[in-house]
């Protein structure tokens, strides 16, 4: 594999213990090349980066897994939305200068949310939890606990190069044969540092951790960053808003514009453009779609 940016999952041979690790480098640095984040919350924003690529591996290649975190402080919104087949995008939202402070205390108040969208039209399932915990992982272990009752361990890291993380599980409702070990294999990955963590390969990582035990390893799946915004999904947040809107605001500003927060891709409507977006709409229309 040539990218720098992937995801390695393992599995402890008959015990009901599974993990993943991630190393995203290029994927990372093309989220960070789209806006000017300042550094305290970059590294926050990289280890939920971590934990979204680590928690959609395990979903659906088609659906999408979108982790918020939304909070009162100094930083307001980190999002970051994967989808099973580990493309990934993220963006946040902050107020003024960031102090050097704990996560705790820059998101303030809040709450972790964390939507799953099949994206084949059903309903988008979601689920929401009080922030607790003073670290991304630590906020995000609180959720897998308390909403999906999997016992799960988070390690997350990150730099202006990449954003690595690993996850570890205990597979519910399966009676292990050896009951010491996710004690075991937990006490392990809680010794793993973050220059470990952020510079050593996915291989090396399982042979440091876990060489006394039967793991099998799969093939490393490749992560890429990749926006899903097009003119057309804008078109119809256009429709969405409104012909009378639309035409409101071409008539104080000249033009719609509108900017991905994701990617920061401008999309610009002039008058004419604003137009066709509704006269498509009404042709499509079966009412008008009888012509004489
Ligand atoms: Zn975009």
């Amino acid at each position: 594999m040539t990218s720098d940016s992937s995801l390695t999952r393992f599995i402890f041979d008959q015990l009901p213990i599974r993990g993943e690790f991630t190393h995203i480098g290029q994927a990372w640095r093309d989220i960070l090349g789209k806006h000017n984040y300042p550094p305290p919350l970059k590294n926050m924003l990289g280890e939920l980066v971590a934990a979204g690529a680590l928690i959609a591996a395990m979903i659906n290649p088609k659906s999408a897994l979108t982790l918020q975190i939304q909070g009162s402080g100094a930083i307001s919104l980190l999002v970051v939305e994967c989808t099973g087949a580990l493309k990934i995008r993220a963006t946040a939202k902050w107020n003024g200068e960031i102090p050097h402070a704990n996560p705790a205390e820059l998101i303030g108040e809040g709450s972790f949310v964390i939507t799953l969208d099949a994206r084949d039209g059903s309903h988008p399932y979601q689920g929401i939890v009080p922030l607790e915990g003073d670290s991304v992982a630590a906020m995000l272990e609180n959720y897998m606990t308390r909403s999906e009752q999997i016992e799960t361990r988070l390690k997350l890291a990150a730099d202006d190069a990449c954003a690595c993380g690993m996850l570890l599980q205990k597979l519910p409702e399966q009676e292990s044969p050896d009951e010491d070990a996710w004690n075991r294999a937990n006490h392990l990955a809680a010794t793993l540092t973050r220059p470990e963590l952020l510079q050593l390969p996915a291989m090396e990582l399982l042979h440091r951790l876990y060489h006394q035990e039967n793991i099998r390893v799969f093939d490393a799946q490749e992560i890429a960053f990749e926006c899903r915004c097009s003119r057309e999904s804008v078109t119809n947040i256009l429709r969405m808003l409104g012909h009378d809107e639309v035409r409101d605001i071409i008539k104080e500003q000249g033009r719609v514009e509108f900017l991905c927060e994701f990617c920061n891709e401008r999309y610009v409507f002039d008058p004419v453009d604003a137009e066709q977006v509704f006269v498509t709409t009404a042709q499509q229309a079966p009412a008008s779609g009888v012509k004489h």
